[in-house]
């Protein structure tokens, strides 16, 4: 520890001295503020670094432009530390703890890792200020493949079939984003935010038995507590990006959720689109509860054919099958009514042997597998309260990260 301690020691004046080989990086009495108007040069001015071998001090010239009123500092610009005191690479260590884990952990970590001495709030900071100049890139690039400015990247020449899988997750919220918004069982007020995910995949193969296969690391994801509207455009965009012009076909997974099928219209015409199935036999499985209650063999009876039929595709004989019985119970019945309107009105969703017959999923496990990635394991810890604002910070992260995409966010930020 004590020779590792004094080589960083050893490095970090070295670093000292390079960093400060310009002399602060003097461009001229005046240069443009970069809004428009001329800075004035005041003064040379010191500023504590954070850096992966060791703090330095950091001489900078200090320009001022009196329109703006503000300060312009080129030299924090070229080496991108503007309005922090921690270098790229260490912000970057942040941002791989902070997206990770609970910003505590995080800072554990980096003590352990790699001897670096910060607070918990720093990390907080740091990683959430990532996540939001990441989701600031996605905004510029979901607006040039909008505008159709943006040529996907070109890999194969056709994707036989492009799957987009949504989903949606209560992450838990502070109150006072929750203001006015009812919970769940209409009473109470709600105490969490419905965040929604988003992922894209390829699939070219099926296995020996038919079964479809997953293309290996195709799977992206894009994520934000937002309106269906906003996330419409955001998973268009990425399923743009990913080359959906080429797929031969579009497969839209999803659960019964109203605003995903919405999503599909809107942004989907014309793809297959697929109810999930392990939804669809969790309702067969609430019918045979309504109808006969929680563990009676008449309720195994009842929906082992049903299950049957239903992997057929044949909803109509389900449905019929969940007309017979006459509840007593009126507040049962109702349910059950509302449950074969489920049935009905996704029939076309659920044509799982017609879906089977051409080797395509039938399940959203990937996308529910996400939410658990990207929401449950970092989101929706015990005692966790977020603010919107920093739920999408981590939330942008973490896709980012996922999507295999975190390499070329920081190289861009080094070449721009
Ligand atoms: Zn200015």
């Amino acid at each position: 520890m004590a020779i590792r301690a004094a080589s960083h020691r050893i490095g970090g004046s070295l670093l000292e001295k390079l960093l400060n080989a310009d002399g602060g990086g003097y461009q001229g009495s005046c240069i443009r503020c970069g809004k428009g108007h001329s800075a004035r040069f005041v003064e040379y001015r010191k500023k504590g670094l954070v850096t992966v071998l060791t703090p330095v001090d950091v001489r900078r010239a200090y320009y001022h432009c009196n329109p703006c009123g503000e300060g312009v500092i080129p030299k924090d610009r070229e080496l991108d530390i503007v309005d922090t005191g921690f270098s790229p690479g260490v912000r970057r260590m942040m941002g791989q703890v902070g997206g990770k884990e609970a910003f505590n952990d995080g800072r554990k970590d980096l003590e352990l890792l790699a001897g670096l001495l910060v607070t918990t709030k720093a990390v907080e900071r740091v990683a959430e200020a990532v996540g939001e100049q990441i989701e600031q890139q996605n905004q510029r690039e979901q607006k040039q493949i909008l505008l159709g400015k943006v040529v996907p990247f070109l890999g194969k020449a056709t994707i036989p079939n492009m799957y987009v899988a949504i989903d949606g997750s209560g992450v838990p919220v502070v109150a006072r984003e929750t203001e006015g918004r009812q919970g769940k069982d209409g009473t109470g007020k709600a105490k969490t935010r419905e965040a929604k995910l988003g992922c894209v995949f390829t699939q070219t193969m099926v296995d020996e038995e038919g079964y479809a296969v997953r293309d290996e690391e195709s799977t992206t994801y894009v994520g934000a507590i937002e309106t269906a509207e906003c996330f419409g455009s955001r998973i268009y965009a990425e399923a743009v990006r990913r080359g959906i012009t080429r797929a031969q076909k579009v497969i839209l997974l999803g659960d019964g959720a109203k605003w995903i099928w919405g999503i599909a219209e809107e942004h989907f015409p014309g793809a297959i689109e697929i109810v999930d199935l392990y939804h669809a036999r969790e309702h067969l499985a609430k019918v045979a509860k309504l109808v006969y209650g929680v563990k009676a063999p008449k309720s195994q009876e009842w929906i082992s054919p049903r299950r049957d039929e239903l992997d057929d595709g044949n909803v109509e004989a389900v449905i019929a099958a969940m007309s017979r019985p006459r509840l007593r119970d009126n507040g049962a019945q109702e349910e059950v009514q509302t449950e074969m309107e489920y049935f009905r009105g996704h029939a076309e969703r659920m044509r799982y042997a017609e879906f089977r017959s051409q080797g395509l999923f039938v399940g959203s496990g990937v996308v529910e597998a996400g939410c658990k990635t990207i929401f449950g394991q970092r989101l929706k810890l015990s005692g966790m309260h977020w603010t919107v604002r920093g739920a999408n910070a981590i939330i942008a992260l973490r896709c980012c990260q996922l999507s295999a995409r975190w390499e070329e966010f920081w190289e861009s930020r080094a070449t721009g």
